[in-house]
Formats: structure tokens, sequence, C-alpha cells
């Protein structure tokens, strides 16, 4: 077969594959996917599924006959070995070989492990989320390393089960990489409200059976450990094949890499953005999606520069915390609204130009929030702290 090949049946290339057929492409289409099953979603793993809001089908895209009618081959549990630009090919475990006009590399990212933690469970597929949930259900103690997006998703769930929970965290503050240290210092309250022990500038000096030791002598029950520090992309197959590679797998403003046939999106993918102004490697839906859709539109040559908003969320407890844009680097920040009432949002600056917006229970303000950060509005940190002052003007 020619036509595309997609490595990687994860967000990304599921809506590669969505998106080519979107805008009428015709030729074969194939996905290989390592993983055993249909293409799904991540978020409700450390969410919905491991309180049990959610099951596995909830996270699943499409059903087995999606992939017939659209005619995509959905190749799973197979991993691809090699790719060979000068041949256009790729081969898969097993020894069968796909030829491609188009490649998307989509091969995500996973989980970095902490070294001496081998008893611990990780968070990235749906076997080891549904491992979890059945270890959580029965553990008499659970401690967290990484006071993450994912680390206190995890355990805010298990919480929500009534579990004893610790959270360890190495830096002074929760989610120290993206947020300010008021969100922080906010979503420390909510967690310590809910019962969850966090402990800040904690350095995990050995892992014993039932227990965390940390450098200051702290004994952390752990009966069940999880951790969650982080990921590092798949690129090896890219380097291997003398594609470009940093922290990511090297892509310019189409997500193409130096090779013109050959594309990479979504976790594995590094490109310039526009709105941070640097190259950097996004792991969010958003960009896994507004990615795969841009590949689409350039393999069926109607490709423009890739410029969507950056957008994150996440749930922990009864906050649903949404992000527009990216804030790393800011050197202002100032809140509109009131801790108090759990409504609030808070806009960051840097060099007096507004980079990014996280709303805490505020879907509204999210959705303008994603608008004013689009249109590059200029909005002065007094006008955003003053909440009689209406956002849409800016965009108007
Ligand atoms: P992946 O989803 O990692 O898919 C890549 C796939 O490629 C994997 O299945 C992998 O096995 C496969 N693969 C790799 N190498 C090969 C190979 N050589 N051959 C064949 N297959 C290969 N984002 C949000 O915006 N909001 C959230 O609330 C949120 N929650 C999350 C919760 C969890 C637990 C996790 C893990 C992530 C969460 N994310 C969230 C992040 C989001 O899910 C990812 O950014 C997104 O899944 C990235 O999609 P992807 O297709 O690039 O990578």
């Amino acid at each position: 077969m020619r036509g595309t090949v997609i490595i990687g049946g994860g967000q990304a290339g599921f809506q590669t594959a969505v998106s080519l057929r979107a805008e009428g492409y015709s030729e074969p289409i194939a996905i290989v996917g390592e993983e055993a099953h249909l293409p799904y979603q991540r978020p409700p793993l450390s969410k919905g599924m491991l309180t049990g809001k959610q099951q596995e089908r909830h996270a699943v895209l499409r059903p087995a006959d999606f992939y017939v009618a659209q005619r995509i081959d959905l190749i799973t549990g197979t991993r691809v070995e090699s790719l060979d630009p000068a041949s256009c090919s790729v081969s898969l475990a097993g020894g069968q070989r796909l030829e491609y006009d188009s490649l998307v590399l989509a091969t995500g990212a996973r989980n970095r492990l902490l070294p001496g933690a081998e008893r611990a469970l990780y968070l990235r597929t749906l076997g080891e989320a549904a491992e979890a949930r059945a270890r959580i259900a029965v553990a008499a103690s659970i401690a967290v390393i990484g006071g993450g997006f994912i680390g206190l998703e995890v355990a805010a769930a298990a919480r929500t089960l009534g579990k004893p929970v610790t959270v360890i965290e190495a830096a002074p503050r929760l989610m120290a990489r993206v947020l300010a240290p008021v969100v922080s210092e906010y979503f420390r309250q909510r967690h310590e409200e809910h019962g969850v022990r966090i402990l800040l500038n904690a350095s995990v000096e050995r892992i014993e059976k039932d227990e965390v030791v940390l450098v200051d002598g702290t004994r952390v029950p752990a009966e069940l450990l999880i951790v969650g520090i982080g990921v590092a992309p798949n690129v090896e197959l890219a380097s291997s094949a003398g594609l470009d590679v940093a922290n990511g797998i090297c892509v310019d403003e189409h997500l193409r890499t130096v090779d013109p046939r050959i594309f990479a999106i979504g976790d594995c993918a590094e490109y310039e953005n526009v709105y941070a102004g640097v190259r950097l490697r996004l792991e969010s839906v958003q960009n896994a999606v507004d990615q795969a859709v841009s590949v689409a539109q350039a393999i069926v040559g109607r490709g423009t520069a890739y410029d969507s908003v950056p957008w994150f969320w996440s749930d922990q407890f009864d906050i649903r915390m949404q992000m527009a844009g990216i804030g790393t680097g800011f050197d202002q920040v100032v809140t509109r609204g009131d801790l108090e009432s759990r409504k609030f949002s808070v806009f960051y600056y840097r060099g007096g130009e507004l980079k990014a917006i996280d709303s805490l229970n505020c879907p509204a303000e999210h959705l303008l929030a994603r608008k004013i950060i689009a249109a590059r509005a200029s909005i002065s940190p007094e006008q955003a702290a003053d909440e009689s002052f209406d956002l849409r003007t800016a965009i108007s």
C-alpha cells in the first residue's frame, strides 16, 4: 500500500486518520499502534476510571466498525520497528513492510521511571489504569510521588474513595512547572482540606516494602506506591532514521520533519510555538488533536502554518482548572475574582504582555480566554483584575 501510514494509535494518530477522511482523502490509510486496544483517550485514566465513574468504554474513541467503514486499516498490538526514509517504508514487528506517500509519527511519550521504585505503579495506559483502580480499592495506604497534574489527579481520585493518601513532591510547590504560586497554593489547600497529606521539598531516600523513606527521615506509609514524575517523548524511531531530534522530534511550522514526507505530532513533537515564542513540546489533548487536523490538511495540500492556541484542563475533586496559552516565564500574575468563591481566573504576563489565563471553575471565562490569547488582545493587569471590566471588549 502507499497513501498515509500513521505510527501510533493514540489521540494524535487516531485524529489524523479521521481528519484525513473528513478532508476527502481517498488514498489508503493505516494506523499502526503498539497497544492492543482500539485507540482511546487518556484523560479518564487518572480521573473517572480510578473512581469508577467511567469505564474502559468511555475512553475508547470509536468502535471497531468505524475503522472498517472509514477504510482505515487499524493494525493494533504491533510495533513499528524501523523507518527507512530512502525507500519510504516502515517495518513492523513480525516482518510486514508498509510503503507510504506520507508518514505521520504520532508515537507519544512514555513515563519517566523512578530508579529504585520497581514496585511502583505508573499511569499511561488502559491496563495501568485498570490495575491502579483495583489496587487503590484494597490499599491501606497510598503514596504518590510527584505533585504534577497526574499525581494530583490520582491523589484526588484515591482520596474520593476514602483512602489515606500522601503526595511527595520535591519542589517547594505543586505543579510548579506550569502554574503561578497562587494557583499551586490554592490546590495545596484544597487537597489538604480533603485530607490529602502534601509533603513539599520532599526528596526520596529509598523505597521500602510498605513505606517511602525521605531524606529528612520521614517515613511515609505506602502499601501502594504510584509515581507520576513526567514523561519522555518516543523519538528513537525518528532519530535512528536520521531525523532531527531535540526535546522531541523536530518539526517546522507545518509540522514536517526535515524529510518533507514525514510529519510528527502530539506528545512526541517539538515545534516553534507562536504564543510562547520558543520551541517546545506539549502534552495535551488539544495539541494532539489540533496538530493532527493541521497535518491532515497539509497532506491533502491545504496546509497552513500551525498556530492553534494551546489549552489544557485538569480535574481534581470539585475543581476544574482550564488553562489557555503558555504562561511559563511569567513575571507578573494577577487574579480576577475571589479565591474564597472558588471561581476565579489568573492572568500571566511576561514583559507586560498577556501570555496565559488559568480559569478555575469558570468555563465561560476559559472559552473567552482562548479567544483573548488567540487575538493577542491587550488587557492590562489592572483591567484583568477589575471584575467590572468586560473582557469581551478586548476582543470585540
Ligand atoms: P499517546 O496518547 O501517547 O499515543 C502514542 C501511541 O503511540 C501509544 O499508544 C504508543 O504505544 C504508540 N507507539 C509509540 N511508539 C510506537 C511504535 N514504534 N510503533 C507503534 N506504536 C507506537 N491532556 C489534557 O489535555 N487534559 C487532561 O486532563 C489529560 N489527562 C491525562 C491523563 C493521563 C493519565 C495521561 C497519561 C495523559 C493525560 N493528558 C491530558 C495528556 C494527553 O492524553 C496526551 O497529551 C495525548 O494522549 C497525546 O496523544 P499522542 O497521540 O501524541 O500520544
